[in-house]
């Protein structure tokens, strides 16, 4: 058996039976990324010696653990490279943070350590999070394990596509429109965006404040669930962090569908969605029908508003973020500069990549005097008739199921030089952002050049159980093959 093949909850069994050892799992997963990154670029920085170090410490301690409070217990993780580590390099996949060394650990790398995780590395990702595919990333793109000339999805197509080839046990993404779940659809595993507000973003780098949210990225669903009792804690360094109900994640899978409702909103099964995809979500719906759950089709009508609106807000909240970068403070700075504000267009010019280039311009063009009222603020405006169509349908719903994506994953190149194809594949995943509320992706089969598809499925504020129940129940009847990868 290859160990780094193993999930969360399986090395963590063989742990605690002391038939794997934590260095056993490290060297695994390092085998794995020597074997394939040259080849799939997953990684920015790979923290080989470190976790190896960690992991020859671990083995004394392992017979005395509490795995109550050190669930992840000499588990090899990933965490997505704009998240802050201390002293490990947080480059956001962006020039100018290239050399960035952070100070200070975020929250949920605190958890991650305080629950026994070993880091193995920090996977690549789109510039500042911005984008769909991981082809903008300064550090070179990232590639599918399914196929290697197709994306791997973005913007936390390394962890995915680290995840797909058994190059970590598990990963931590963010998602802002999109950003756990598209690429986690494209790579068949699966991607949690929990609530706004659930998981701490204190030391994550910011894109969208309003939107951006960490999350989990696992080979399957109680993995999942796993990670999201470690990472979702009240924070009060995060000023939008709200208090965990009292639930454990991991229970509430055990659950069946019965009398559970689910609902299919008719806007995200239009023209334009592949007719697999399609087919394979409806599948999937079916199944849900099958094992006991109530199927309803409903509504949500401002839906086809929310790529408008996500590239509206979205690049208005990051021209205000990303102007901290200015060559003074930290990260890069061009050095022939004659003159400050010459140091300032320079370190901004070279230092950032053209998408990030383009958010700031429209984000600045769409919050200044005299455009503001026109963009911003009806964009605004509409985000709250997107978040209240969620509320009527959570009404009489449990869930909603709707593709992740309209297409499987498309080929390098394919849409780099077109941003309005690049932003609308963002379509599905857009409004559940918007809204705030959580949704999961999970694999649900593949298309006809062994693709895989991927469902999503969404729940009101604060009922991540729902989704994990459903989710749960669906892996189970779905039988999605996990792969070891690449294949060639
Ligand atoms: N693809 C979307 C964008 O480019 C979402 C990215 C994300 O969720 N970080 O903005």
């Amino acid at each position: 058996m290859d160990l780094a093949h193993l999930t969360i909850e399986q090395a963590r069994n063989l742990l605690k039976k002391g038939e794997v050892s934590p260095v056993e799992l490290v060297d695994a997963v390092i085998g794995r990324i020597k074997a394939y990154d040259n080849k799939v670029n997953a990684y920015i920085t790979v923290l080989e010696r470190e976790a190896r170090d960690q992991a020859v410490q671990m083995e004394d301690g392992i017979k005395n653990v509490d795995w109550d409070k050190q669930p992840l217990y000499g588990i090899p993780l990933a965490v997505k490279d704009l998240i802050c580590t201390s002293g490990i390099k947080t480059t956001c996949g962006s020039r100018i943070l290239e050399n960035f060394v952070p100070p200070y650990d975020a929250t949920v790398y605190s958890a991650l350590k305080k629950a026994g995780a070993i880091v193995i590395g920090k996977t690549n990702m789109d510039e500042f999070a911005m984008g769909s595919s991981t082809e903008n990333s300064a550090m070179g793109i990232c590639r599918n394990p399914w196929n290697l000339d197709r994306i791997p999805g973005g913007s936390s197509g390394g962890a995915a596509a680290a995840l797909a080839a058994d190059m970590c046990i598990g990963a931590l993404g963010s998602d802002t429109g999109g950003s756990i779940r598209q690429p986690a659809s494209h790579c068949g595993v699966v991607g949690l965006k929990p609530t706004y507000g659930l998981v701490s973003r204190f030391g994550l780098v910011a894109f969208a404040s309003s939107l951006d949210q960490i999350g989990p990225m696992t080979k399957d669903v109680t993995d999942a669930a796993i990670l999201l009792d470690v990472i979702a804690t009240y924070d009060d360094r995060d000023s939008t962090s709200i208090p965990r109900e009292d639930v454990d994640y991991v229970e509430t899978l055990k659950d069946g569908l019965d009398g559970y409702t689910i609902g299919v909103p008719k806007e995200y099964f239009i023209g334009g969605i592949d007719d697999e995809v399609e087919s394979c979500v409806k599948k999937a719906i079916e199944l849900g029908e099958s094992l006991g759950a109530n199927i309803k089709e409903i509504s949500l009508p401002h839906t086809e508003y929310g790529v408008a609106v996500y590239y509206i807000i979205a690049p208005a909240e990051a021209s205000s973020n990303l102007a901290r970068y200015d060559g003074v403070k930290y990260g890069y700075r061009h050095r022939n500069a004659k003159s400050l504000i010459d140091m300032y267009c320079e370190t901004r010019s070279t230092g950032f990549g053209a998408e990030v280039k383009r958010r700031i311009m429209l984000g600045t063009y769409v919050l200044s005097a005299g455009y503001y009222d026109a963009y911003y603020k009806k964009a605004s405006q509409v985000r709250t008739l997107i978040k209240r169509d969620f509320e009527d349908a959570f009404k009489d719903c449990d869930v909603l199921i709707t593709p992740v994506a309209p297409t499987t994953a498309f080929k390098i190149g394919e849409k780099a030089d077109d941003p309005l194809q690049m932003y609308l594949t963002d379509i599905f995943t857009l409004p559940a952002s918007l809204a705030g509320i959580p949704g999961i992706s999970l694999p649900c089969g593949l298309d006809r050049y062994g693709m895989p598809i991927g469902v999503q499925i969404l729940a009101s504020h604060l009922n991540e159980s729902k989704i994990f129940r459903v989710a749960y129940n669906l892996e189970r009847a779905l039988g999605f093959e996990r792969k070891s990868l690449p294949v060639s």
